[in-house]
């Protein structure tokens, strides 16, 4: 038998992050539109301090959501937002990667309501997502979240690093602080600024991109056997000619 030169072994899985990744809104700030402007303004701005890593995740997680106590309605107004706002290419993308073979799943801090709704439009099995829970009471109205690894700076790399082993080699798609928390933790990191390009996961991901839509990670998270086989099919044969970042 000759040995061939040995190709790149190719992910098993790649996973996602929700909010600024496939879908080009923020949860949180679709649920602000159902708060008192006062409240929106300092929301965003604790919102916007976690992301670029200026604030810890745990001190702002439970403030936003205690503030915002959210009706099981509203997260689920939010699915149904992030469903209509997909990020360019994400459907394309997420269908590729599974005809391919590979596990697609979702990791986001975001409430696990709106999350499953992405997943289900996506066809991503809900046993391949990981988002905070929440209950409520009978009536909808908010009762509290389940604060874990997700609500905190360093979650995403614990949740991941826990995934069977079916799930790896994982690679990881996300556009904030604590995606790129992950890098190290899985087999790759890929920086997905298409939606929003923060400076921190542009400076220190090994693999970026700036493009305007999601295809164009796939250069990153397949092997050139794998692109081979994308081209040959009429579906997706044009994800790959994505414009550069
Ligand atoms: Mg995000």
């Amino acid at each position: 038998m000759t040995a061939a030169v040995a190709a790149p072994s190719p992910f098993a899985a790649v996973w996602f992050d929700c909010d600024s990744t496939l879908c080009a809104i923020e949860g949180v700030d679709e649920l602000l539109r159902f708060a008192p402007p006062a409240l929106r303004t300092e929301i965003a701005t604790l919102t916007e301090r976690a992301m670029n890593g200026d604030l810890p995740l745990a001190d702002v997680y439970g403030a936003r959501l205690a503030a915002l106590r959210p009706r099981r309605e509203q997260l689920e107004a939010v699915g149904e937002l992030y469903c209509q706002r997909l990020t360019a290419g994400a459907r394309e993308t997420v269908a590729a990667l599974q005809w391919l073979g590979k596990q697609v799943g979702i990791c986001s801090g975001g409430l696990v309501v709106p999350v499953l709704r992405v997943a289900r439009e996506l066809g991503i099995d809900r046993e391949h997502v990981r988002a905070v829970a929440v209950t409520f009471a009978a009536d909808g109205s908010y009762l509290g979240f389940e604060p874990g690894p997700l609500t905190q700076n360093g979650g995403k790399a614990t949740v991941l690093a826990a995934l069977p082993a079916a799930s790896r080699p994982l690679a990881f798609v996300g556009d904030g602080v604590t995606d790129l928390e992950t890098m190290g933790h899985v087999a790759r990191f890929v920086g997905f600024g298409g939606v929003v390009a923060r400076a921190a996961v542009r400076q220190r991901a090994g693999f970026f991109t700036a493009a305007p839509t999601l295809a164009a990670v796939l250069p990153f998270v397949t092997t050139a056997a794998e692109q081979e086989r994308l081209r040959g099919d009429a579906t997706f044969q044009r994800l790959l000619s994505a414009p550069p970042s």
